[in-house]
């Protein structure tokens, strides 16, 4: 079974974001990138699949401009097998993106393809689900658990976290899963593994040759930072408290 892991470049989760003076959107000069946090569990997983027998090969595939390599060669050093950089210089939205990565399944024909469940700086939690749409396979979403186990009859099993509890699900392959914080944890990415990276393949697509409309849906009128939040007290006794939150917040 061949695994499609995509993976976004995005501000890495450590850095402060900060927007830009005119409102156009957040700063992104000389700002540290990284591969999309839920994507590295992704990746992760897929290639546990591959150690456990049950997957064949783990590609990774990234789409956007020239820097998107580094993201990919993030996975390859998780031990994805080989990457495509899907082209373009075009903002990417999720229909878009969902469309490019549809193109490249009927290139690579995967039986599995494992997305991020949100990437961290969009927030969109929307490509995994267009792209089931797109190519009408089964989707589960925010996936905690995958089993290991032998494939049975070209199903997969996965455990969802939802609220109050949690749901078991199988799925014909091929199909879409979205990855959930909770689903591993992934494994340092060491020097020697970051070298031995630069060795796969990596092969670079133009967006153009996919034959896909990637033109923007919508326009950014204007990113603002949030409102600054007052500090916060300590009060000496829960008396004082109840009485500043009756009195002060309106509360109670
Ligand atoms: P989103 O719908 O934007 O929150 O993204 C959800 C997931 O779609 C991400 O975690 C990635 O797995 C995938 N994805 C989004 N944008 C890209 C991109 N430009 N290239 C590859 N994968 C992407």
């Amino acid at each position: 079974m061949k695994v499609l892991v995509p993976v976004k470049r995005v501000v890495d989760a450590n850095v402060k974001v900060r927007v830009r003076q005119d409102g156009s959107g957040v700063e992104l000069a000389n700002v540290k990138m990284a591969i999309n946090p839920f994507d590295e569990i992704a990746v992760e997983e897929a290639v546990r699949l591959k150690e456990a027998g049950r997957a064949s090969e783990v590609i990774a595939v990234s789409c956007g401009t020239a820097a998107s390599q580094d993201t990919l060669r993030t996975a390859l050093a998780i031990g994805a097998d080989r990457a495509i950089l899907v082209e373009t210089d075009v903002e990417l939205q999720p229909l878009a993106v969902a469309r490019l990565l549809a193109a490249i399944v009927a290139r690579e024909q995967p039986q599995l393809a494992i997305l991020g469940k949100q990437a961290i700086d969009d927030d969109c939690n929307q490509t995994g689900q267009m792209l089931a749409a797109l190519l009408d396979w089964p989707q589960a979403t925010a996936v905690s658990q995958v089993s290991m186990a032998a494939p049975d009859g070209g199903a997969i099993e996965v455990v969802r976290e939802i609220d109050g509890g949690i749901e078991r699900l199988e799925l014909r392959l091929p199909a879409v899963l979205t990855a959930d914080l909770r689903l591993n944890e992934p494994r340092f990415v060491s020097l020697p593994n970051l070298m031995k990276s630069k060795k796969k393949p990596l092969e670079t697509l133009p967006a153009a040759e996919l034959g896909a409309d990637i033109a923007p849906r919508w326009t950014t009128l204007k990113v603002a930072e949030p409102p600054q939040r007052q500090p916060g007290v300590r009060v000496d006794d829960v008396a004082t408290l109840m009485a500043r939150l009756r009195d002060e917040a309106g509360v109670l």
